[in-house]
């Protein structure tokens, strides 16, 4: 049987920063004996990623000494930067300047954000490498079959047809108990809470895709977490001159921070949240 890991031809490795796909990227590694010439392994940072996500990127990439390029979205006509751990931004930078460039909030409706700060910026940078067709590893695991069946129908990028979606660890049957396992028995890890494998605070900090009881949650152990998404709610933008929103079926940043300062907690416990490229 083939194995899912192995590489033959020109691959870009979506590393998000969590725990999934950074095991994928070390199951790539043992299978090829490290990592293939025709092989980049990248990490699009949107400005809201936690730091312990950041400094986990940089330890993969050390400890197992493999480059990882780090790509932000631009509003250039290159429409990307490669950064690094230093000189990464933190602050949510690339994220808003996409939000004043396009004059309108992402939302469960209209994703933007992902295409734009992730997917887009890879396509350019790899274009800019020379290539014309390749692989894209993602970190989707076997247990996530309803984003593995989605993927599967399409077979390539919703940007690109130019671009295959592999999902090697799906084909291998890893699901989220072979990655816990894989983690407990390293020498580091992602610092950040995992709940049923699942890492809260991956990703933007505080992700609107996120149930509302997460963000609340989030928003309770760092207050400060709040601000970015409450300014950007405040902004004036084209699209909803008088202040619009990320979820309109729900509460603002700014009641979310209010409730989450007031002890409160109104939401729906089995609420889930809704998957994206993002990944883990
Ligand atoms: S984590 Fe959420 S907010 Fe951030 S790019 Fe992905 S979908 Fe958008």
């Amino acid at each position: 049987m083939r194995d899912p890991f192995k590489i033959d031809h020109p691959t870009c490795i979506s590393f998000s920063g969590g725990r999934t796909s950074a095991y994928m990227l070390w199951r790539v590694l043992q299978a090829n004996g490290g990592l293939p010439p025709t092989t980049v392994v990248c990490f699009a940072n949107t400005g809201k990623e936690v730091e312990p996500t950041l400094r986990f990127v940089r330890e993969c990439a050390e400890r197992w000494k493999v480059p990882i390029h780090w790509l932000e979205y631009r509003t250039t006509e290159v429409g990307f930067a490669e950064v690094d751990f230093a000189t990464a931004n933190r602050q949510g930078e690339p994220f808003e300047a996409l939000i004043r460039h396009r004059q309108y909030l992402p939302n469960p409706v209209a994703r933007a954000c992902t295409t734009s700060l992730k997917i887009r910026p890879m396509h350019k940078f790899l274009r800019g490498l020379g290539w014309t067709e390749w692989d894209q590893f993602i970190g989707i695991r076997a247990d996530e079959q309803r984003r593995v069946a989605k993927i599967r129908a399409r077979g390539h990028s919703t940007e690109s047809a130019s671009e295959i979606m592999c999902m090697p660890l799906a084909e291998a049957g890893i699901t989220v108990h072979d990655v816990i396992d894989f983690w407990q028995s390293q020498p580091f890890d992602l610092r950040l809470l995992s709940v049923n494998g699942r890492t809260l605070e991956g990703n933007c900090d505080l992700c609107f895709l996120k149930p509302q009881r997460q963000r609340l949650a989030l928003i309770k152990a760092r207050p400060e977490a709040a601000e970015w998404w409450i300014r950007m709610e405040s902004l004036n933008l084209a699209s909803k001159p008088s202040g619009a929103r990320f979820r309109a079926d729900g509460p603002t940043y700014a009641e979310l921070a209010r409730f989450a300062a007031d002890q409160g907690d109104l939401f729906d416990p089995a609420e889930e949240s809704i998957s994206c490229y993002c990944g883990d």
